[in-house]
């Protein structure tokens, strides 16, 4: 798909529906229709050749100028490009602090950025106020790797190892939204990664079951949660396509993960009442679908395109390279 997020100054336009989508000037879900896959360039970030976001690793002042170095989170390639009129100072002080270890000048305020997170989260419909609240409560900038974490309040992904990533903020409270929890539930998540979105669910259901298939990632995210006291979340490693039937039924469940079709053990482990939210696609293209069992029956609603990392596993994708 090449339809694109349109660059007008500090706003952009989805061509799919139209809709501003401003702020940060980069997305890769229009908040609107959920049109994805584009991701438009941050004021500093460049795209590779092979379509992937460069995102910048460093920077030099050379000449009275500062020159960034950009490498591609996909392929790797690196660059030095001269800084763009539009790169704030703030940024590159954020990229200079975080990796060339410079200390920053003005120690950075996360609770002010987190606020105005959400203020964003709002301006883009998100209008549950337990999640708006879990996202007030939720310091998504711990559960990132220390040299992204000035970019933890933007609404975006963020790399967090093994080539993985935590899902940019608006298409969670997107999701979460949408699991309409009301604080009773039991819930599977499908892909810790970080811990993030399982935090935030740990804040609105009883209690949380995410399962991550990289061991070294689940350690990260039990150790986080660990840290910041969340007593009801709980990380198993293992092959969340088969879903976790030790602890089954879930009232919710909830993939961080794109399958081609949802897999039949999910649906099994889901209660009578319960949602299941899931990517399902390739990475050429994936839609939102919300499945609910009620009076044992299941149907399915289509949220709308997303784009996710792969579901590795016996019913998701098998591993390329
Ligand atoms: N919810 C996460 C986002 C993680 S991205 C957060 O808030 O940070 C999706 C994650 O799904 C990746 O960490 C990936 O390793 C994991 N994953 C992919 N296939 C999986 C599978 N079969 N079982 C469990 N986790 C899987």
């Amino acid at each position: 798909m090449s339809t694109r997020f349109q660059r007008r100054q500090e706003d952009f336009a989805c061509t799919h529906c139209g809709t501003q989508v401003g702020g940060d000037g980069y997305t890769n879900h229009c908040p609107a229709c959920l049109h994805s896959q584009h991701v438009d360039v941050h004021p500093g970030d460049r795209l590779a050749e092979c379509g992937g976001l460069m995102a910048p690793v460093a920077v030099e002042q050379k000449d009275g100028e500062y020159r960034i170095l950009h490498r591609c989170e996909r392929c790797g390639h690196q660059k030095w490009n001269r800084a763009a009129a539009g790169d704030s100072f703030e940024r590159l002080l954020a990229v200079a602090a975080s990796r060339l270890g410079r200390a920053m000048q003005a120690e950075p305020d996360f609770d002010r950025r987190r606020a105005a997170m959400v203020a964003g989260l709002q301006e883009f419909g998100i209008h549950d106020d337990a999640v708006l609240q879990a996202f007030r409560e939720v310091p998504r900038h711990l559960f990132v790797p220390e040299d992204v974490r000035p970019l933890a309040y933007e609404n975006r992904p963020l790399p967090i190892g093994l080539g993985q990533t935590i899902s940019q903020p608006f298409i969670v409270a997107f999701m979460l939204q949408a699991l309409e929890l009301r604080g009773d539930e039991k819930v599977l998540e499908i892909g810790a990664g970080s811990g993030y979105a399982a935090a935030l669910l740990g804040r609105l259901a009883a209690e949380v079951h995410t399962v991550e298939r990289l061991a070294e990632l689940a350690d990260n995210a039990r150790r986080t949660l660990e840290e910041l006291e969340f007593r009801n979340v709980f990380v198993h490693v293992g092959d969340g396509s088969e879903g976790l039937a030790s602890h089954a039924p879930f009232d919710a469940i909830i993939s961080a993960a794109a399958a081609p079709t949802v897999p039949e053990p999910w649906l099994a482990q889901l209660a009578e009442g319960g949602r299941l939210l899931l990517p399902a696609g390739d990475e050429g293209g994936q839609e939102l679908q919300l499945w609910l069992r009620q009076d044992g029956s299941l149907s399915r609603r289509r949220l709308g395109p997303v784009a996710f990392v792969p579901l590795i596993g016996k019913y998701g994708w098998v591993q390329s390279g």
